[in-house]
């Protein structure tokens, strides 16, 4: 049996980032990256919008503002070395009411403050030059945030580790492991197609992740809540009143961003979403995918039942704009007041691996927990993607320092 330095389980950006950030530092490295799917990036990865985020949102001196500043930049430039798809198509992120003005204001100081390039803050008249059907009081207009195609990208990103000699396994899961206290001094993963002796395994399975950890003998403090995202289509006769990104201004309360117009690298195609309403499965892309024991887990687990409480209310109101299109619909009407529902058809959707704490708190950057032998990736939400190369180096680093003490 091929001893392997380090095994990765999970094929979306963020294992093979770490593939990729491993062969750069170290070429001679044993790899092996096991994927349960028969397809690379078929979850978060090849789910999302599809946004190269430039750093504005995240609290600076956080792993999220430290990662996608430079993450940004090199995803950028590898898709321009790979020929990828790739549009600068910029975003504006738009306040409508005087009481967003404010957070309007400070996310502009937090993306000063993140070294964010070429930002601006614009008033109505410059709005409408960029996004001539857009309404709004004042935007943050950052040129430099981008769309790209990530399923595309972690397939080129399979490619380079495979060329480079990592031994991919798609239709491979992890299933358990030994303990190297009982079987020497590697450990031996069991997958659905056998044994595998490693000296290093790093979790990067996304939305299984606090599960493969439990499995490998580590207790996080979190859990896994998968969260939906739901996205309409702009009708293809329609795409012209979006020509990029078109933003509200966040609630600052949660991680995710409210519901967007984003332009993609599709033939312009352009969707309006993703909301954000509790899964029923951990992999439940539609209203009907239910599990009940994953919703079961995830309705009894203390922190989401404190999560609950504290915000019932948005809750509701998500739950309401996912079940009556028309409620969606008002919701984009202020960002592009000519908007109509028939403008609009059922798009795709995503699932967020959302992990929140034990004390009721989303958790909000990103999240590692350590063994001697192991490496997990527990809460890796947007802008992973955006981030996956940097994150990927991030991660080879610590990963190299492990095996070689
Ligand atoms: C709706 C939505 C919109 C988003 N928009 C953006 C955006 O515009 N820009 C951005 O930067 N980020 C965005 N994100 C976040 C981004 O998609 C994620 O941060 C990123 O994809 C995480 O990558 P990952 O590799 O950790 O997870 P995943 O892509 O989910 O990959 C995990 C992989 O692990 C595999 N796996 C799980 N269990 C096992 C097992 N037991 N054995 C083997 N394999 C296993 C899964 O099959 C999966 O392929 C968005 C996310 C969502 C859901």
């Amino acid at each position: 049996m091929t001893l392997y330095d380090v095994t990765i389980i999970g094929g979306g950006a963020i294992g093979f980032g770490t593939v990729l950030g491993l062969q750069r530092q170290n070429p001679y490295l044993k790899i092996c990256l096991i994927e349960k799917d028969e397809v690379v990036s078929n979850h978060q990865t090849g789910h999302n919008s599809g946004v190269i985020h430039s750093g504005i949102y995240y609290k600076p001196g956080s792993l999220k503002a430290n990662f996608c500043v430079e993450g940004r930049a090199s995803m950028a430039e590898f898709c321009i070395e790979n020929n990828l798809k790739y549009d600068k198509c910029g975003k504006i992120i738009v306040a409508y009411e005087e009481e967003e003005l404010p957070r309007l204001d400070n996310l502009y100081e937090r993306g000063i403050a993140n070294k964010v390039k070429d930002l601006e803050l614009i008033g109505p008249e410059r709005i409408k030059e960029i996004e001539p059907h857009a309404a709004g009081l004042k935007a943050l207009y950052s040129p430099n945030t981008g769309i790209v195609d990530y399923r595309e990208i972690t397939e080129k990103y399979s490619q380079i580790a495979m060329e480079n000699g990592a031994d991919i396994r798609l239709g491979t899961s992890f299933e358990d492991f030994w303990d190297p206290k009982t079987v020497g001094q590697n450990l031996v993963l069991e997958t659905s197609k056998g044994t595998i002796e490693t000296k290093l395994t790093i979790n990067c399975s996304g939305l299984q992740s606090d599960l493969v950890a439990r499995k490998m003998g580590v207790a996080p403090k979190l859990q896994i809540i998968p969260f939906r995202g739901e996205y309409y289509n702009l009708k293809p006769e329609k795409k012209d009143l979006v020509n990029g990104l078109i933003y509200p201004v966040p609630d600052p309360k949660f991680p995710f961003l409210g519901v967007h117009f984003t332009k993609t690298v599709h033939d312009g195609l352009v969707e309006a979403g993703p909301n954000a309403v509790l899964a029923y499965a951990r992999e439940g892309y539609k209203k009907i995918n239910i599990n009940p024991k994953e919703l079961l887990s995830s309705l009894t687990y203390p922190g989401f039942v404190k999560f609950g409480l504290q915000n019932w209310m948005t809750g509701l109101k998500e739950i309401n704009r996912s079940y009556r299109k028309g409620v969606f619909v008002r919701d984009l009407k202020r960002m592009i007041p000519e908007i109509k529902s028939s403008d609009l058809m059922s798009g795709g959707s995503g699932v967020r691996a959302q992990a929140i704490g034990i004390d009721g708190t989303m958790i909000d950057d990103f999240a590692f927990e350590f063994t001697d032998k192991s490496i997990h990736v527990l809460n890796a939400p947007s802008p992973g993607a955006t981030s996956s190369l940097v994150i990927g180096k991030y991660i080879a680093n610590l990963a190299i320092e492990k095996i070689s003490s």
